[in-house]
């Protein structure tokens, strides 16, 4: 499986050619709303987990194809910051393109000056923060147990004083789990501290790791965008426009074939088409909405069949 993906039309990004550079969910985290399902390997050991000189070799042969892209994106199946190496390729990358470097990261380890200085040369870091309080940490994001929120806070606090490039901080909203009034204003008390260049409200649209995993309306999402300051503080909005683009038909229906057989998890779509777990998402995601699949739970992972049509 191709460590680099796309370039997907991303919804913040424009055209994102996406660098994986951590095995299937391996992750600091075990997100409710996580789209990849559960998280399978959960740590805050740092290592190489994907050897940086092949994703650096797979990025100039793809760089040569001249394709359009808007960001060189670090993110894809778990935490990209435990890659031990990230530094070096960015430094890399720096050398063989002048396309901004984007991290899609969950900012739990921020908190380690190594990890800050580590991503210090790239354009834009989009960490995320979905909660204050430890309880609610512990509720929405289920982290590996070394992990305190007062930490990873003062993490992206000191990581916003001493990035040069810009900071755009996700939260993540689910319904009746941190999207109270109280974990909101402690939010809208903290991010006074930290030097954002922006503030994103997202909230579940993907099929989410657990089911009691719900969305916000769009008027809940206002109000706390309200409070967070409406100056900086967006809601990203449902993306559809260029997602049709880098649609393609026939994997469309090279899923609905597959499906038909026997029902399948992300993971194993994936392996069986050869496409990046994150553009398998987007096919799932309109086939969803079109109601020619659905899913369902089994032992903890995510199951996806096709309705027959009668
Ligand atoms: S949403 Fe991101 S941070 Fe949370 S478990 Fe999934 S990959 Fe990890």
């Amino acid at each position: 499986m191709s460590q680099i993906f796309g370039p997907v039309p991303s919804r913040r990004l424009g055209f994102s050619l996406g660098i994986d550079p951590i095995p299937f969910k391996t992750c600091t985290l075990d997100c409710i709303y996580c789209q990849l399902g559960r998280t399978t390997h959960k740590t805050v050991e740092r290592k190489e987990y994907v050897h940086s000189n092949q994703i650096l070799k797979e990025l100039e042969k793809f760089l040569k194809e001249k394709k359009k892209i808007d960001y060189i994106t670090f993110s894809g199946s778990g935490e990209p910051t435990l890659n031990s190496n990230i530094r070096k390729m960015i430094t890399e990358i720096k050398k063989m393109t002048s396309i901004p470097i984007a991290i899609l990261t969950n900012g739990t380890l921020l908190s380690h000056s190594q990890v800050r200085e580590d991503l210090l040369e790239a354009d834009l870091v989009i960490p995320s923060l979905d909660a204050i309080s430890e309880k609610v940490f512990k509720e929405v994001n289920r982290p590996h147990p070394l992990l305190k929120i007062d930490e990873v806070i003062s993490g992206i606090i000191n990581f916003s004083k001493e990035f040069k490039g810009k900071i755009w901080l996700e939260i993540m909203l689910v319904k009746r789990i941190n999207d109270s009034l109280k974990e909101m204003r402690k939010v809208a008390e903290i991010i006074k501290e930290m030097k954002l260049n922006k503030i994103q409200l997202n909230t579940v649209i993907r099929p989410p790791a657990e089911n009691f995993a719900q969305a916000l309306n769009i008027k809940d999402l206002e109000r706390i965008r309200g409070i967070l300051g409406k100056e900086k503080c967006e809601i990203i909005a449902k993306f559809e426009g260029n997602r049709q683009k880098a649609y393609k038909k026939d994997i469309e229906e090279e899923i609905l074939r597959t499906l038909k057989r026997r029902p399948l998890t992300v993971e194993d779509l994936s392996s069986f088409l050869g496409l990046h777990q994150n553009e398998v998402i987007k096919y799932i995601t309109v086939l969803e909405e079109k109601e020619k699949i659905k899913s369902q739970f089994h032992r903890g992972q995510r199951y996806y069949e096709k309705i027959l049509e009668n």
